[in-house]
């Protein structure tokens, strides 16, 4: 591996790993996303690798905006953002979520198979490790389907939001 990752690690809130169980360290998936750039002979220009740092800090996903804002003000401007997060999902290296409310949220790719539950009041995003869902897969495939997947994100009022909105407890 290159020195590219101790670059993540220096950036990335080690704190916020802990909130990833077994999810994998996040630095190592940008530090693995920068390395596949430099392999497909992908330019790693400042922007591309901030990008990758800002989504090494935290599982998000983030909004275009919020990667812009954690960027800092020294950094490029959002439609720079915007582009080089269309370059990276097109290469597979980060994801799009999509929680049907048409605001783009992007993650590292991480191989790992999850949900996401969001905050219907603060859009606070955060990762279901479990999926309840692998029974249905498998009765599509006893249908005779193939290329089976599925993609499912919950919503709720997260307890901080609760707790500030009393007649929200419901
Ligand atoms: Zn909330
Ligand atoms: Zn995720
Ligand atoms: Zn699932």
């Amino acid at each position: 591996m290159s020195g590219d990752a101790s670059v993540f690690f220096r950036v990335a809130d080690v704190s916020a790993l802990r909130y990833l169980g077994a999810m994998p360290l996040l630095p190592t998936h940008a530090a693995n996303a920068l390395n596949a750039l430099r392999d497909r002979k992908h330019r790693i220009t400042t922007p591309r690798r901030e990008i990758l740092a800002v989504l090494a800090t935290d599982h998000g996903p983030f909004t275009i905006e919020e990667i812009h804002k954690r960027l800092g003000k020294q950094s490029c401007d959002i439609v720079t953002v915007y582009r080089n997060l269309a370059t990276l999902e097109e290469l597979g290296l980060v994801r799009r979520c999509d929680f049907g409310d048409r605001v783009y949220r992007y993650e590292l790719n991480v191989d790992e198979h999850h949900h996401h539950i969001v905050c219907r009041v603060c859009a606070k995003v955060e990762t279901l490790d479990l999926c309840a869902v692998a029974g249905l897969e498998r009765m599509a495939k006893r249908m005779g389907y193939t290329s089976v997947t599925h993609s499912m994100e919950l919503f709720g009022i997260c307890p901080k939001c609760r707790k500030s909105k009393p007649n929200r407890s419901r």
